[in-house]
């Protein structure tokens, strides 16, 4: 099969990863990056064995796919400019920051016919592909995300950095329209919310609490999905899957009777090569990504609605 002609824009913190998986990929020709910053294009480049180009039109004349890895508030105008191009694009999450922007996008990957995955990695995350086998019905999941604080991806709230991959894993997992949903933030570090506790409530009855805060003291990425026979914990942090089932027998005391099982977490958990090798995939064999334009959408619309959510309780009390 012929190689695929790909190109990063924006190679700084993820975009740097980016490229080095493309560099690495056989069947896969990293033709070059784009950065506003040129000097870092230029290391980035040379580390990768590849050209950095002064604008991006020039490289997008080049090229088959895109990763779009520009901080969120470009990813509208980057993305429309490499669409019209006609051009597949891996766009970073999340997919805009307006649902009129990700509207856009999508129509426009609709009408030239071309893959629109979103970056929504927890997805390809070696953990949660290995749940998907024990997936019977979910009843209630709680979620947990919190980070010490980062510098980086202050330029959108907690909400569309952190709790979006939440959200999308619990959409994918549940499969059920979301029939309310409560929600509490504040805004501690900077100007915009921190740490948010959201929950949502589905129409199949399936409950979630999903936590998210970029200002902890420490590190924790955990799910827990619990059904009739069975809870699914994942620690992704820890590299640690254990599953308890409860078959049907009983304690003395009328309990089900529980049996634990620690899984291996498969492989070595490189979700961002695996999700890229998808994204080549889906360009190669022209079938929808597993993260679609509409996907990455949804997960937005339910963050935005959570945001709104989350700004009016502030103003009510002034916090
Ligand atoms: P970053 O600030 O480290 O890098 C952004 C880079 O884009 C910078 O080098 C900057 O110079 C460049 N840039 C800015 N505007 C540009 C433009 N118009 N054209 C070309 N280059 C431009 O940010 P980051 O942490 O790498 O995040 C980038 C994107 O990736 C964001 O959308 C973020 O939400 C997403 N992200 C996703 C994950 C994930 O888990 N999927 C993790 C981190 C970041």
């Amino acid at each position: 099969m012929k190689k695929v002609r790909v190109g990063v824009i924006g190679v700084g913190y993820l975009g740097n990863f980016h490229a080095q998986k493309y560099a690495a990929m056989d069947h896969v020709d990293l033709v070059g990056i784009f950065d506003n910053h040129i000097d870092r294009a230029r290391q980035i480049a040379a580390a990768c064995g590849t050209k950095a180009f002064a604008d991006y039109p020039e490289l997008i004349a080049q090229v088959d796919a895109v990763s779009i890895v520009t901080p969120t508030t470009s990813h509208h105008a980057v993305g429309m400019a490499c669409l019209a191009a006609g051009l597949d694009v891996m766009m970073e999450k999340p997919i805009t920051v307006t649902l009129a922007e990700a509207d856009e996008l999508i129509a426009l990957a609709a009408q030239k016919r071309c893959i629109l995955q979103v970056g929504h990695l927890e997805r390809f995350n070696p953990g949660i592909m290995a749940l998907e086998h024990y997936l019977d019905q979910p009843i209630y999941i709680e979620s947990q995300r919190v980070h010490q604080f980062n510098p980086r991806g202050n330029d959108v709230d907690v909400v569309l950095d952190l709790m979006i991959h939440d959200i999308d894993i619990i959409l994918s997992i549940v499969k059920s329209p979301l029939e309310s949903m409560r929600t509490l933030g504040s805004s501690v570090v900077t100007s915009s919310t921190d740490v948010a506790t959201a929950q949502l409530i589905f129409e199949n009855g399936c409950a979630a609490t999903v936590t998210a805060s970029r200002i902890a003291q420490s590190n924790i990425r955990q799910l827990v999905i619990h059904q009739k026979k069975s809870s699914l914990i994942v620690d992704y942090g820890q590299k640690d899957i254990t599953v308890i089932e409860r078959s049907g027998g009983q304690t003395a005391e009328g309990y089900p009777l529980e049996e634990a099982t620690h899984l291996p977490f498969p492989g070595q958990g490189d979700a961002l090569k695996t999700e890229l090798l998808h994204f080549i995939a889906a360009v190669q064999t022209r079938q929808q990504p597993k993260v679609s334009g509409v996907e990455g959408r949804q997960a937005l619309a339910i963050a935005l609605q959570l945001i709104a959510e989350i700004k009016e309780h502030q103003a009510a009390h002034q916090v």
